[in-house]
């Protein structure tokens, strides 16, 4: 089936042409008709599946169905992200698949300076493109106006929730007009996300599409056993003996992502880091350095790294296991796209031990083990349980981490008085 055959207009097909774009992805091809009739949609899929065409596409499409009157345009769309990075990156999929329709957008979001958000809204735009606490902002100093608002899409609905934007979420759907389209993509369906979907979509149509890549064969994993004093030695030397030119590294801290890449950088690769920590414009430069080549290794965290487009990277390494599974599936999914094969290699101390048989249940599967010459772990060296630093936002999913270092009372409702050693290490931090 083509665009075409989905019921696409000709400036639409246009721009898809430009772009190379010869088949619509599954979740395109499900969503984009059901979106034309004008029909709510519940969709389940992830980054990687083609989603942003997926509702970017139909909603120029029926914005373009109802032309406004008046010379300055008024926001019709609203779309909602959990990142900044989402935001920008979904924006520039507006401005792409929009190249040959007359319609403006802006994005909103903090960390930036408000200023040039005033200007772009005060001169008027069809398509808004926010994350929720500055869209919040705006609302409350009058300087955005909703009141036009049909057409509303939450992309990465779960990740919002998970990051605490429920709230906020809620005050935006409460000002907007009652009678609207909304579309709610969610790579999970959690029952928070079901009583979302309940208050908030009009019978909506469900449309799932399987996971790009999750554990595929595409995706070769690989566990290096290794002492954790030895990480950053043997991911030095995993580069250079493979001559690695684009690797994405993931760290559970933004302070270990910092670390890591000043580090990787006096063993003489260039590296960079990116997480919730660092400026709009530095995280936006070093993905570009990224993209660009000029950096060999980005560093992450897992919540900055969400919603990064970054397509076909041959290489991703976990340098520390995620505390909660399913993020091990989302890194992966980062590696072996659009039929390349791709490599996700863990190095694992014995720490991470139980975040391993966590993933290994999650996935199904027991991942290959590889220890890397000369890098073979001390076996007289024993666990220790992970600590996160004292003071860390954190994300609050405690049942997720690994029983054991929860200790005895992890279960019980009322929260006890921790010892000074188990403070702060049950839930994952937060790194907005
Ligand atoms: P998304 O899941 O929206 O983040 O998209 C993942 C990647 O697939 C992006 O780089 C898109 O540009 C690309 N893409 C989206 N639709 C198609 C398509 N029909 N054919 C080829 N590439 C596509």
């Amino acid at each position: 089936m083509s665009f075409k055959q989905l019921g696409l207009i000709e400036p639409l097909l246009k721009a898809l042409k430009e772009q190379g774009y010869t088949e619509p992805t599954p979740i395109q091809k499900q969503a984009i008709p059901v979106i034309l009739a004008k029909k709510d949609i519940l969709a389940g899929a992830q980054t990687g599946t083609g989603k942003t065409a997926g509702f970017t596409l139909p909603m120029l499409q029926l914005l373009s169905q109802h032309k406004q009157v008046g010379e300055k345009p008024l926001i019709r769309a609203l779309i909602l992200t959990p990142t900044r990075e989402l935001a920008t990156q979904v924006a520039e999929s507006v401005d792409v698949y929009g190249k040959y329709l007359p319609f403006k957008s802006t994005v909103i979001f903090g960390g930036v300076k408000i200023n040039p958000q005033l200007v772009a809204l005060k001169k008027g735009v069809d398509i808004v493109i926010a994350t929720p606490g500055r869209l919040l902002d705006h609302i409350s100093q009058k300087t955005i106006d909703l009141s036009k608002v049909d057409f509303l899409i939450l992309d990465e609905a779960d990740r919002m929730l998970d990051m605490g934007f429920i709230n906020d979420i809620r005050k935006v759907l409460a000002i907007l007009p009652k009678n609207r389209q909304n579309l709610l993509f969610s790579a999970t369906f959690s029952d928070e996300i079901k009583k979302l979907a309940d208050t908030l979509l009009n019978a909506p149509k469900l449309i799932e599409v399987a996971r790009p890549n999750v554990s595929s064969e595409q995706v070769k994993q690989v566990i290096h056993p290794v002492d954790k004093e030895r990480k950053r030695e043997l991911l030095a030397h995993l580069i250079k003996e493979g001559d690695w030119k684009q690797v994405l590294v993931f760290t559970r801290t933004k302070h270990g992502a910092n670390r890591l890449s000043e580090q990787l950088e006096k063993d003489g690769i260039t590296a960079t880091a990116i997480h919730g920590n660092k400026s709009q414009n530095a995280r936006t430069k070093a993905l570009a350095d990224f993209k660009a080549g000029t950096v060999r290794v980005l560093v992450a965290t897992d919540i900055a790294a969400r919603g990064i487009d970054i397509d076909q990277l041959p290489h991703v390494v976990n340098y520390e296991l995620p505390n909660v599974p399913e993020d091990y599936v989302h890194r992966i999914g980062r590696t072996g796209r659009a039929g390349n094969v791709g490599e996700a290699l863990s190095l694992v101390c014995i720490d991470e031990k139980e975040f391993l048989e966590n993933i290994e249940k999650l996935i199904k599967k027991d991942i290959h083990k590889f220890v890397v010459k000369g890098f073979a772990p001390d076996p007289s060296i024993k666990a220790e349980p992970i600590v996160q630093k004292r003071g860390q936002q954190q994300r609050g999913q405690q049942s997720k981490a690994p029983k054991s270092h929860l200790g005895p009372n992890a279960n019980q409702k009322e929260p006890r008085k921790k010892a000074p050693s188990q403070r702060g290490m049950s839930h994952r931090h937060r790194d907005k």
